[in-house]
């Protein structure tokens, strides 16, 4: 079962997420949760920087649809997510929950932590990430304030710069159960 959620963004008047609707699902169709280069260069373009936030967001959402999907969960799939960051741009291009359909809620309360429901039955995965994660995430912040910090093309930032970018491909493309942590929270505990 394909979600239709992307299909139905192109109602929104802005190039980048257009852009992103017509391709996401192809971007997506042939990796399973794993998320292919394409999905990244969309989530850039609409985001509008690269951070490690947007990254694991993504990874986040892809899981959890995927997981919802393997539980039977039926009809829209609707997300929360518990902290008004940049995650949340990720979760909208993974999950493909989007603000403009009504699909996606942000309580602010500083938790990487994200719910999805799926409307028909009422299935619910929430998935976190893992602690690695979580620190690589942080790591990857606070080495690019000394990275700004230094002349551009220096050597101390050029290393920086590249020790960020590792942490990036790692948060791209470790496996799932590197990263994100999943459970579901189903009706009378049912699978
Ligand atoms: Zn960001």
């Amino acid at each position: 079962m394909k979600s239709g959620y992307c299909r139905i963004l192109p109602c929104v008047a802005f190039a980048g997420v257009m852009s992103l609707a017509i391709s996401c699902s192809n971007a997506l169709a042939s990796n399973g949760t794993k998320p292919v280069p394409a999905l990244f260069n969309q989530l850039e373009a609409f985001h509008g920087h690269v951070c490690a936030g947007s990254i694991f967001g993504a990874r986040m959402g892809l899981a959890a649809k995927e997981e919802l999907k393997k539980a039977g969960g039926t009809g829209k799939f609707t997300a929360r997510y518990y902290d008004l960051s940049c995650p949340v741009d990720g979760v909208q291009v993974g999950a493909g929950t989007t603000y403009g359909n009504a699909a996606l809620a942000v309580e602010d309360r500083d938790e990487h932590r994200l719910v999805l429901t799926a409307e028909g039955n009422k299935r619910k995965v929430e998935v976190r990430l893992t602690r690695k994660a979580e620190e690589l995430g942080l790591k990857s912040r606070d080495l690019g304030k000394k990275a700004k910090a230094l002349p551009a093309g220096s050597p101390e930032r050029v290393q920086l710069e590249r020790e960020i970018e590792e942490i990036f491909s790692w948060l791209k493309t470790a496996p799932d159960e590197e990263v994100v942590v999943t459970l579901l929270n189903n009706p009378k505990g049912s699978r």
